[in-house]
């Protein structure tokens, strides 16, 4: 089964001058199925080895038989990346307005406990995994709409964030200024992260603070823990989101390394 591979751009804001900065977008594919995983790189702009990680896994992955989908974004925030001092690259925090540019994804509870009180006891699991992607990616839409009250940081977020919903598995790349390296994983993934060969794991609870991997699975437990108050029995939609974050920033080596 050939795998195929897209590439296409979207323009996430201007510069000063005027020009579209772009945001490459690869879909790597094939019509065999599977899940959907979704991984960017660099949303801080000085956290770059996450873009060597999808150029290696590019370059891999077109070799390999897909099954399912894999959605790969580096160097997601090119307004971010371009923003030198010095030698320094100011990449965590929106200069103008001092905003993370790692906490602006949306995430609304209340509708999340709405949408549980609609489903039925007969709804099987994949009907409601739909109707609930459906429904968020529908919301982030509306919320991009919203002609006020966006900074540059959550609207950058929000258009990530509609291709990051509908996924399955969301791995968000990072790095520390200066750090080892570690991952946050949500409470009710801890079995997984032995997967990732991380030296330090961070266990997360269903709290949001703004961050696309928080973004990306508190909809999902708290779905999962309303439907199974409800009825009784356990509701597992296997999503997961995680911030692997590769070590320090500002370092970038193209070697492959075991
Ligand atoms: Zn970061």
């Amino acid at each position: 089964m050939p795998t195929t591979i897209t590439k296409s751009h979207i323009s996430v804001a201007q510069n000063a001058s005027g020009r579209h900065l772009n945001v490459p977008i690869y879909e790597i594919s094939s019509q065999l199925d599977g899940p959907h995983v979704y991984i960017q790189s660099s949303i801080h702009g000085s956290e770059v080895q996450g873009n060597v990680v999808i150029y290696h896994l590019v370059r891999a992955l077109k070799e390999l038989t897909i099954h399912g989908k894999i959605t790969l974004v580096p160097n997601c925030n090119p307004v971010g990346t371009n923003i030198k001092a010095g030698e320094y690259t100011l990449g965590r925090f929106d200069p103008v307005n001092g905003t993370n540019w790692n906490r602006g994804y949306y995430y609304d509870e209340e509708s999340v406990i709405d949408f549980a009180d609609t489903v039925t006891a007969q709804d099987s699991i994949e009907d409601i995994r739909r109707a609930f992607k459906a429904q968020t990616l529908s919301q982030i839409q509306q919320k991009q709409q919203q002609p006020w009250g966006l900074g540059l940081a959550q609207q950058l977020n929000l258009t990530l964030q509609s291709f990051a919903c509908q996924a399955d598995i969301v791995l968000d790349l990072h790095n520390g200024p200066v750090s080892s390296r570690h991952i946050y994983i949500p409470e009710y993934l801890a079995h997984q992260a032995a997967q990732f060969s991380m030296p330090h794991v961070i266990l997360i609870p269903n709290h949001f603070a703004g961050a696309l991997d928080e973004a990306s699975f508190c909809p999902w437990w708290t779905l999962s823990e309303h439907l199974t108050t409800r009825f009784g029995r356990p509701y597992g939609f296997n999503i997961e989101a995680y911030t692997l974050e590769m070590g320090s920033q500002e370092i970038i080596d193209l070697l492959m390394r075991n």
